[in-house]
């Protein structure tokens, strides 16, 4: 396997590059990171008559948000009675039904969603065990849950989760954004970040506000967050179409440590393993490794049975949170606020975090931030 490929399968339609920025500018507010956060936060506050610069070190979906396994997920990354047994059952409860909002206003909206619901599928009895804990402890609080049992194994299958096609949706975005005249940039990597200005690229941007909205490498463009997040790879694989497979919903198996789904033209996405190597995987390094990748290969060809050829390899980097199950949504200085460390499930809470930011911008008020803040 060559260590220079990250070849995403999500990456097959040309993308007209943005321009970079070359020039100093001032604005309302300075988005750093054109992952779907930052471009939900953009979002938020051009629809609230806000002036946006929004910038990028790479291209719009470089990061995780255009490489993801492409899970619509409810709850935050931990599993509902791990957040319950962290947070309480009065906090982790809101939090879910946020999501479940925010899932309801994808359905509405997005073409690219299909709401199939996704299992969790037991590895083994001591699994098994977690997910009648899982369960119960959703049927206590009053979330939708139900029993499965089928080609895929045994376990828990949630009815409002779903797959989408990340890298498309977040291109749709920023396009709209672009021609409807927002000034966004790609290839613009900040480097300095302080109340009221941003360095990038040589050019200064001065701004009242600044959001960082960058998960992975969040602690490399602001060092004082070091104790609160740490970045690790990701890494995926995608096959050929395999016609001797049918999987109806995304899986996740092994406590979520490995997971998969099977795309429109048959072709599998699968990711994971990253337990299995963890040391080799924290940094901020992305390309797909061969220890990771021969693990994922191996439980593609035994657990989910699939022979195809594998025809991509990719890895991207996300942010951990280190000291809280929650992402960290914050303002870390007057002016500077932050929402990453999404705990490898971004898709929908980071939508949540970059607009509630973005709202606490616009309103002043953070009322409706207390459920995710400490
Ligand atoms: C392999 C993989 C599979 C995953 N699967 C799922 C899944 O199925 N479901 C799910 O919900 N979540 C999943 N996740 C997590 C999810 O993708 C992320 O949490 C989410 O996409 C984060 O979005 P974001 O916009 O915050 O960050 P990103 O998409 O990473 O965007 C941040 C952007 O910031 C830019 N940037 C970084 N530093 C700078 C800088 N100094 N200056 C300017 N720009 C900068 C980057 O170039 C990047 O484009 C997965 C992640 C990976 C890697």
């Amino acid at each position: 396997m060559s260590n220079t490929l990250n070849d995403v399968v999500w990456n097959e339609r040309a993308w007209p590059a943005l321009q970079s920025l070359h020039q100093n500018s001032t604005c309302d507010v300075c988005v750093i990171g054109l992952g779907a956060s930052g471009l939900h936060a953009i979002e938020y506050l051009v629809t609230h008559g806000v002036d946006v610069v929004g910038i990028d070190a790479g291209m719009v979906g470089g990061g995780a948000a255009g490489s993801n396994g492409g899970f619509i997920l409810a709850g935050i990354a931990a599993f509902h009675h791990d957040a319950v047994g962290a947070l309480g059952h009065d906090i982790a409860t809101r939090l879910y039904h946020e999501t479940l909002e925010e899932i309801a206003l994808l359905a509405q909206h997005e073409p690219l969603f299909r709401q199939s619901g996704s299992i969790r599928i037991a590895a083994d009895a001591d699994e098994y065990a977690d997910c009648v804990a899982q369960y119960e402890c959703m049927r206590r609080d009053g979330l939708a849950v139900e029993w499965y049992e089928g080609n895929e194994g045994k376990g828990i299958l949630f009815p409002h989760d779903g797959v989408f096609q990340p890298l498309l949706r977040v291109r749709r975005m920023a396009r709209a954004m672009h021609d409807g005249g927002v000034r966004i940039f790609e290839r613009t990597p900040a480097h300095v970040v302080a109340p009221g200005v941003v360095h990038a690229n040589g050019s200064i941007i001065r701004c009242r506000t600044v959001i960082v909205a960058v998960d992975g490498r969040l602690e490399q463009l602001l060092p004082s967050l070091q104790n609160q997040v740490r970045t690790t790879r990701l890494q995926m694989l995608a096959t050929a179409p395999d016609p001797q497979v049918t999987l109806t919903r995304p899986v996740y198996y092994r406590y979520g440590y490995d997971y998969w789904q099977q795309l429109p033209n048959g072709s599998i996405a699968m990711g994971g393993c990253r337990d299995l190597h963890e040391a080799a995987e924290w940094g901020f390094a992305v390309m797909p490794t061969q220890p990771v990748q021969q693990s994922i290969e191996a439980t593609l060809r035994t657990v989910v049975g699939s022979q195809a050829p594998i025809t991509h390899r990719w890895g991207a980097a996300v942010a951990y949170r280190t000291d809280d199950v929650r992402p960290l949504v914050a303002q870390i200085s007057p002016g500077v606020w932050v929402c990453g460390a999404y705990n490898g499930t971004g898709n929908i809470v980071g939508a949540i975090c970059a607009k509630h930011v973005a709202r606490a911008i616009v309103t002043g008020s953070t009322t409706h931030l207390r459920w995710w803040v400490a």
